[in-house]
């Protein structure tokens, strides 16, 4: 048996309990003997996971569900075995349902041709779709699922309480998740998505990558600026809203202006 490492009460996340990295954030949210895991990450991490929860004194058979941030195969590579291993659901919001479903490897980012990446995207049922305004009850606890579209199209957070479970929305350091049309990114949305998590009273981010830390609003407001920006930019393509250049360009075109 193993000392359980609450990082909050009811939650533990598995990378921290573990101490070294295993993949993805995978938090396990209890209440009495009944669990559940957000995310799972590749399918090669499964058996660690499955075997630290056992550890961990959690009855398999309680797993209420596996609940998808989104589809990323970073983050549910290995649903389909862990589905098959703990006997239990997957919820998921209806697009990144979908995408697992038909193991999409674009949407993905199992497959990126250009960069030699070729990943496997095992096909997994989804049981139950979530969407903004769900409430998942888990004894006596409440997890409020937020759709947070940006970063993906079906990108969901999770509140409870103070803690906001929230994927790939934002990171310690102000990064984000990858912009990238191919993924199905939008940036105004991820801009309203970072606002909202901003205007919230949550207290405390619980991120798919990285360190768990306090919602700080000066650094939402820095990273917030910095997608504003993004939406006149070249730099991510069809996912900008205008590129002011080309007005700039067009002008001086039809008034012949030469190099200064
Ligand atoms: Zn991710």
């Amino acid at each position: 048996m193993l000392e359980r490492k609450l990082i909050f009460p009811n939650v533990i996340e598995l990378n921290f309990q573990a101490g070294h990295i295993i993949g993805c954030n995978v938090y396990l949210v209890f209440d009495g003997e009944e669990w559940l895991l957000m995310d799972i990450g590749y399918e090669e991490s499964v058996e660690e996971i499955v075997e630290l929860v056992r550890e961990l004194d959690f009855p398999l058979s309680r797993c209420k569900m596996l609940l998808a941030t989104h589809a990323d195969v970073d983050h549910g590579q290995g649903f389909a075995l862990a589905k098959q291993m703990l006997k239990t659901k997957l919820a998921a919001h209806p697009r990144a349902a979908k995408l697992l479903e038909c193991g999409d490897k674009l949407q993905t980012f199992a497959e990126i041709e250009a960069q030699n990446i070729h990943l496997e995207m095992p096909l997994v049922t989804t049981d139950l779709t979530v969407d903004e305004g769900t409430i998942i009850e888990l004894g006596s606890l409440k997890i409020e699922v937020w759709s947070t579209p940006g970063h993906a199209d079906s990108q969901l957070a999770f509140r409870m309480g103070k803690l906001l479970f929230s994927g790939d929305n934002i990171y310690r350091d102000g990064c984000v998740g990858a912009i990238d049309a191919h993924h199905g990114s939008d940036i105004p949305a991820f801009i309203r998505s970072l606002q909202r998590i901003r205007n919230s009273d949550v207290e405390w981010l619980l991120p798919s990558h990285g360190p768990i830390f306090r919602k700080d609003n000066a650094m939402l407001d820095k990273t917030i600026a910095r997608l504003e920006s993004y939406l006149h930019m070249a730099d991510f393509g069809t996912c900008a809203i205008d590129w002011p250049l080309m007005d700039q360009w067009e002008e001086e075109i039809a008034s012949g202006k030469l190099p200064q």
